[in-house]
């Protein structure tokens, strides 16, 4: 059995953050919870799925928010922590040695009734090792973010390509702001220093200067917000150049 593939009731075996499934394993605490928010479970009995992703969900942005599982911002909820009776899962515990590759661990076995059981515990324990759930800033689709790493976007392909994964146009996409912000303060420098030198020689007044330079700055600013709120490379041309002509139209 894998945790794509589940039947409960579940023996699942767990030393720290990692667990065993039957002597199969070492999966990582949140594999299973990620794997089913991302709709890859089958579960034998099936239960109701969409009200276990909400409760999965709900203890996520309780528990976990500190790990930014979600790509828009929610409200932490203490929902919660007002029904935490509620909440528990129901499992039998006991200890056993489990023989792993010539030499043997202690664990702390689990059995759970339920998929819901098992996913509540399995989560639990993914946020007390800061793993979790998180979901990519590109595609949406949820993957393990494993403690430590920053990653915001998942390896799958991405929306519209055919070889690129999220990851790789992530990345991409970052580098190309920074280049668009940097144009952007080039283009307000530039403008900058032509509109000084003439107000130096006297040819533009103190206040026509200084009102110059307090439009150019917001319209600096309005160009970097709307460059960031845009992934279309024609409309980031069209932005730095009404730019250009903004700044440089006196
Ligand atoms: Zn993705």
């Amino acid at each position: 059995m894998n945790i794509f593939n589940l039947t409960f009731p579940l023996t699942v075996d767990f030393s720290g953050g990692k667990y065993w499934i039957n002597g199969e394993g070492p999966y990582l605490c949140g594999e299973a919870t990620t794997a089913f928010l991302a709709g890859e479970i089958r579960c034998e009995p099936t239960g109701n799925t969409s009200q276990l992703t909400q409760e999965l969900e709900t203890v996520l942005k309780t528990f976990g928010n500190h790990l930014s599982p979600f790509s828009q911002k929610q409200k932490t909820t203490d929902d919660l922590y007002q029904q935490l009776e509620q909440s528990a899962a129901a499992c039998s515990v006991n200890y056993a040695f489990l023989p792993l590759q010539g030499s043997v661990i202690l664990a702390e076995r689990y059995t759970f009734p339920t998929l819901r059981d098992f996913l509540y515990v399995e989560l639990g324990r993914a946020i007390l090792h800061g793993n979790a759930p998180r979901q990519c800033r590109l595609c949406g689709g949820w993957f393990l973010h494993k403690q430590g790493d920053r990653a915001i976007y998942c390896e799958r392909i991405a929306p519209r390509e055919t070889e690129k994964t999220c990851r790789e146009m992530g990345a991409r996409m970052v580098f190309e702001k920074k280049i668009q912000d940097e144009d952007t303060w080039k283009l307000y420098k530039r403008a900058y220093k032509k509109y000084y030198a003439r107000y130096m020689k006297g040819n533009m007044s103190e206040a026509a200067f200084k009102a110059w330079g307090e439009q150019a700055a917001a319209d600096r600013d309005a160009a970097i917000e709307q460059l960031r709120a845009t992934t279309d490379a024609a409309l980031s041309a069209s932005i730095i150049q009404q730019l250009k002509e903004k700044l440089n139209q006196l």
